[in-house]
């Protein structure tokens, strides 16, 4: 989990420059659209390879501290007591005030890391107004100037020091990864084949991470595909009646490797138990999933409805997979195969998405705001801040006061609102719920 650093202090003393600073300085790789909110500001900042969140209290209008004073100590506390460190921000220009003496002693009983920065030192001629703040007590003062730059590297090279390091990005997709997994007969070694049939692909086989695994891989449109798991499936020969027993830990293990599977049904025969069970695998394992109604070329589709009653029929027997787009297809005369990997581009793009703490938390307040949680045994339930945590599928949390009091719907309505506006609508998303102690 990145750590979460609060900034606080009083208005005016320059943290929201020191935000920007931060979060926008050549070695953060960051938000470009930090949700600027009335209270709060969040940002993804990176340092020395180290990962944290950045949270502004800010957003108070300059002016009367006093007006602001009960707010800005309840801004402190939250961001004590949700922070993993606190950064308490001082005007070097301005000098310290009472209020400042009052936040540096509520900090002190603090037992997380505390930095106390002296804001607006452009230079070092101007470190003799740090003097005045020694006589606040504090051990350590960090001189910077948050609108020059000067100071704040050495500052970040402290805060981060205990830092985990920040999981490598991940690396560029610079292939998809495909599985194909289906019932037995459902057309399966047919359409690996139709695909690789294709006259234009170039087509190798790759070792997998396993010793037996071997996948195909190929190149299409400039794009590179793998097809995972797939040398068995090709070569099947007479002895290939397997167990069902055996397919089925045949597909849990290519599922465990691809980024979207390929879910393929025998539409002539209709949708099966065995089918949701296969669906099922898929969902558990939070791939992104594709249908594939095959043996289209067999269906009766007289009246043309044949697409729509299936559809219907596959969103009630895996409801839980209602993500995954329906495509209609036959292996065996090839038609609309190639239609296929337009669709497995869209379903991977939206797997591996990324989006910035700052754009989230923007649409969780909104919709926070416009349908606000019920009470939970009469106290209000708060969702303070949420963040991407991974991708592929893209895990979000969100952290609660009491995350076991928030209600299933309420939070598939939240999960629903971050697919409407990231349009996410063909991948796995996760939504968990945490306290933050
Ligand atoms: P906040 O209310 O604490 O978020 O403060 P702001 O970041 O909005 O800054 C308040 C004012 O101080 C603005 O006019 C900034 O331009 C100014 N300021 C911020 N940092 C510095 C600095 O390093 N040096 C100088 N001279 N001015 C600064
Ligand atoms: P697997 O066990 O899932 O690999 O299934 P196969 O690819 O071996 O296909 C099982 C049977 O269905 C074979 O006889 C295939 O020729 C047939 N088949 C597969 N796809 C289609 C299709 O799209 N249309 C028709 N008519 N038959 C198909």
């Amino acid at each position: 989990m990145k750590p979460i650093v609060a900034i606080v202090g009083r208005p005016n003393v320059g943290k929201s420059t020191l935000f920007n600073r931060i979060t926008r300085s050549r070695d953060a790789i960051v938000d470009d659209l930090p949700g600027v909110t009335r209270d709060r500001n969040f940002g993804d900042a990176r340092w020395n390879d180290k990962a944290f969140t950045l949270v502004d209290t800010g957003g108070f209008a300059e002016g009367d501290v006093d007006a602001f004073a009960p707010h800005i100590r309840l801004q402190v506390e939250q961001a004590i007591e949700h922070a993993d460190a606190v950064v308490l921000v001082l005007d070097g220009k301005g000098g310290s005030s009472p209020f400042d003496t009052d936040l540096i002693q509520t900090l002190r009983t603090v037992e997380k890391p505390v930095f106390y920065v002296v804001n607006k030192i452009d230079g070092e001629g101007q470190e003799k107004a740090l003097f005045d703040f020694y006589g606040l007590g504090v051990d350590r003062l960090f001189p910077v100037s948050a609108e020059h730059g000067y100071g704040v590297a050495g500052f970040l090279d402290e805060l981060t020091d205990g830092f985990p390091d920040a999981p490598a990005e991940d690396e560029l997709p610079d292939e998809i990864r495909i599985a194909v997994i289906g019932k037995p007969n459902a057309g399966k070694s047919s359409l690996i084949n139709a695909i690789l049939g294709e006259e234009r692909l170039v087509v190798s086989d790759v070792a997998g991470t396993t010793r037996d695994a071997i996948d195909t891989a190929f190149t299409r449109d400039g794009k590179n595909y793998v097809l995972v798991d797939t040398a068995g499936i090709r070569r099947k020969g007479k002895v290939s009646q397997r167990l069902e027993k055996f397919s089925i830990i045949k597909a849990l293990r290519s599922l465990e490797r691809c980024h979207v599977a390929l879910i393929i049904i025998d539409a002539e025969e209709g949708i099966s138990d065995q089918d949701a069970r296969v669906a099922g695998y898929a969902y558990d394992r939070g791939c992104g999933a594709i249908f594939l109604l095959n043996k289209w070329d067999l269906v009766d589709n007289r009246d043309g409805k044949a697409l729509k009653r299936m559809t219907e029929n596959l969103r009630m027997t895996a409801k839980f997979l209602s993500f995954a787009p329906v495509l209609t297809v036959s292996a065996k005369t090839g038609q609309r195969v190639p239609k296929i990997f337009p669709v497995v581009d869209q379903v991977f793009a939206q797997y591996a998405v990324r989006i910035t703490t700052g754009q989230l938390n923007k649409v969780m307040e909104k919709a926070l705001e416009r349908t606000p949680p019920s009470l939970h045994k009469g106290k209000r339930l708060k969702f303070y801040y949420a963040t991407q945590v991974s991708t592929r599928p893209p895990t979000f949390v969100s952290f609660v006061n009491f995350p076991d009091a928030v209600h299933f719907s309420y939070q598939r309505y939240l999960v629903n609102q971050i697919r409407e506006t990231f349009k996410l609508d063909k991948t796995p998303l996760r939504l968990l719920l945490k306290q933050r102690t």
